[in-house]
């Protein structure tokens, strides 16, 4: 059955719902976006939040290949492919690592015998030749 506008006047159903943030307040705010990014970050608590010190700018590695920038960002976030994560969806039996440690990607970075990358997550972040070379040498595709 097809339901058309013109049937909810007739059973009594129309009602508009509001936006709370319409629009037109948007765009008649005098603040810079530079301004309005900066503070929602600063009010925001993301993981990882002190690797962005300015919020309305690319990050690095935006410019990388596809592969690069995704796993950068999966790294920054910590919600990539380890076995943390996909033990709790249910898509492996265990969340440990070969170390025997649990597998996050915070593990996987600054802290398993395995993959660390040395110079640390902020260089990591970075994303110089360093990075590249270490995100293309992992063995998992995170
Ligand atoms: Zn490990």
């Amino acid at each position: 059955m097809l339901f058309l506008s013109s049937d909810c006047s007739l059973l009594g159903l129309c009602y508009v719902i509001k936006s709370r943030a319409p629009i037109w307040h948007a765009e008649t705010q005098s603040e810079s976006v530079e301004y309005l990014w900066t503070r929602r970050w600063e009010q925001s608590e993301p993981r990882n939040k002190d690797l962005i010190k300015e919020p309305f700018k690319k990050v690095p590695g935006w410019d990388g290949t596809r592969a690069i920038w995704t796993t950068l960002n999966r790294i920054r976030t910590e919600q990539g492919r380890c076995n943390y994560l996909l033990h709790k969806w249910g898509m492996v039996g265990s969340p440990l690592c070969e170390c025997g440690e649990t597998q996050t990607i915070k593990h996987m970075v600054e802290s398993c015998p395995i993959t660390m990358f040395k110079k640390g997550l902020t260089k990591l972040h970075e994303g110089g030749p360093t990075a590249i070379k270490w995100l293309e040498e992992l063995n998992t595709r995170l």
